[in-house]
Formats: C-alpha cells, sequence, structure tokens
C-alpha cells in the first residue's frame, strides 16, 4: 500500500548536536493511506518528537519527512504552514479551541486562515458527523470535554486532510467519552480513506489502531499488528520505565 509519510532516517537533537539531547536516533517508518497507527512509549522516548517532525512542525536535524511524496524537510517555512493547513489535521488533548469562538467558527478556523470560504454543505456534514448539529452556536466553555474535543474533531476534518495527527486525544476524556471519540477517528479511516497517527499512553485507546508502533529511548522498538489492550499491555511492561522521565532505560523488546 501507498505511504501518505514517510520517515526515513529522521534524526532529531535538542541543543548541541555535540552535547545536546538526541531525542530521535535514526526513525525510518511509513504510514499507508487509509491506515490508523497508535505510536507508544515509556515517557521521553522521543513521541512528541516523532509526531513534531512527522507533521512538519518541527525539522529532523537530519533525514526526510515525506507527505504525498513531497519532502517537508526541503520545505521553506512559508511554504510548510500552508501544506500543513491544507493536508495535516491536529487533534490535541487540550483540544485548544479558541474561547471566544464558536463551535463552528472554531470549525472553520482552518479555512478561514487558508483563505478559503467554508463549503455550506460540508460544514454541516463535518458538524453533523460528529454530533454536534445543535451545538453550532454555543462557545467551547459551554460543552463538555468530549464535545470540545469532537469540535477539535470536526475542526481537523473539515479541510479534508490526508493525513491527522493526533496527540493524547483521549487524555482528558471519561472512559465512554474517550470511546466516542476514537469511533470518530476510526470511521474517517474507514469511510473516508484518511490516515491516522496517534500518540497515546492508553491501551484501550492503541487497541483501535491497526497496528501500534513502539519508541523506546529514541528508536523504533517493534510494532504489534491488530493489537488488543492486552497484547499492548504484555509489550508494554517488556518495555518498561512508562513512567520515568531519565531515559535510562533499554529497549526490552
Ligand atoms: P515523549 O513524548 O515520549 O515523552 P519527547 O519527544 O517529549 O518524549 O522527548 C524526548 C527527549 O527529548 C527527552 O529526553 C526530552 O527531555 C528531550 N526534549 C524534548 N523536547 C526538548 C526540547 N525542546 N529541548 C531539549 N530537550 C527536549
Amino acid at each position: 500500500m501507498e505511504d501518505v509519510v514517510r520517515l526515513n532516517a529522521v534524526r532529531k537533537v535538542y541543543g548541541n548536536q555535540r552535547t545536546g539531547v538526541e531525542a530521535l536516533r535514526g526513525v525510518t517508518i511509513g504510514f499507508p493511506r487509509g491506515s490508523f497507527t497508535a505510536v507508544m512509549g515509556p515517557s521521553g522516548s522521543g513521541k512528541s518528537t516523532f509526531l513534531h517532525c512527522a507533521a512538519g512542525l518541527d525539522k529532523p536535524t537530519s533525514g526526510t519527512v515525506t507527505l504525498d511524496g513531497q519532502e517537508l524537510t526541503g520545505l521553506r517555512e512559508k511554504a510548510l504552514t500552508i501544506l500543513r493547513r491544507e493536508r495535516i489535521g491536529f487533534i490535541f488533548q487540550s483540544f485548544n479551541l479558541l474561547p471566544a469562538l464558536t463551535v463552528q467558527q472554531n470549525i472553520t478556523l482552518p479555512l478561514r486562515l487558508a483563505g478559503r470560504k467554508p463549503d455550506r454543505a460540508r460544514l454541516t456534514e463535518v458538524i453533523n458527523r460528529v454530533g454536534l448539529a445543535d451545538r453550532r452556536k454555543h462557545l467551547p466553555a459551554e460543552l463538555s470535554g468530549g464535545q470540545q474535543q469532537r469540535v477539535a474533531i470536526a475542526r481537523a476534518l473539515v479541510t479534508r486532510p490526508a493525513v491527522i495527527f493526533a496527540d493524547e486525544p483521549t487524555g482528558a476524556l471519561d472512559t465512554h467519552t474517550a470511546r466516542e471519540v476514537l469511533d470518530l477517528m476510526l470511521e474517517s479511516v474507514h469511510r473516508h480513506g484518511q490516515t491516522v497517527v496517534m500518540v497515546t499512553h492508553d491501551p484501550m485507546a492503541a487497541a483501535y489502531a491497526h497496528r501500534v508502533v513502539f519508541l523506546a529511548d529514541g528508536q523504533l522498538a517493534g510494532e504489534l499488528r491488530n493489537p488488543t489492550a492486552d497484547t499492548i499491555a504484555e509489550r508494554m511492561t517488556h518495555l518498561g520505565a512508562w513512567a520515568d522521565r531519565s531515559r535510562t532505560e533499554k529497549i526490552g523488546a
């Protein structure tokens, strides 16, 4: 299957090349179109760095990242901003909604930032899909956490991005609401052929994915296909040091 996003030998060093922290140590991986991948690993293993590099939010120190065959790593900031806006959706743990804007205004923000007029039919479709038709005019503060995350998902879907990057999207939600949000992401994969890459520490959330890839100490440390919460939890115990920020633990997988 064709890869929408590819990372090739991606290294990321924070700070000085010689004395800095090597957060990613040569990561090579592809994400096929219409796939749902969860990225897991202990604290400090490089998950956020990985997501930021893959999404063009941060530049690798070396190596390349391509989106639909186009190399992000060679683009200037302006071209990268446009590409991110048009081809990539983001969902964060903290929702990142603008408090003064209504649900509808938050959802259409990426389009307006791109100077595009929101298409009425598309907007209605997206709002209906996330079940917020009767909340269009509400402000984020008037919504529950789950509803706010559904606004963020609608915002990530409205531009029909090729790939959606999600950073702990269910981290602030209760189990029931988390499942609703995960179902929505899975639906965008199965029905609309979008590609989802989700960082999570939660085996239940990761079990929604087709594949779980494990990071340890800035390197890939194996993967699971068609995972279950049990097989994921099993693997996690082998990787060890899930709560340890010190990055001293070595790969056990
Ligand atoms: P994770 O998301 O798995 O917790 P991160 O990608 O946040 O891991 O961090 C990987 C490593 O890089 C850690 O050792 C972290 O301390 C370091 N790191 C992350 N961001 C920065 C930064 N901006 N400056 C310096 N070091 C950083």
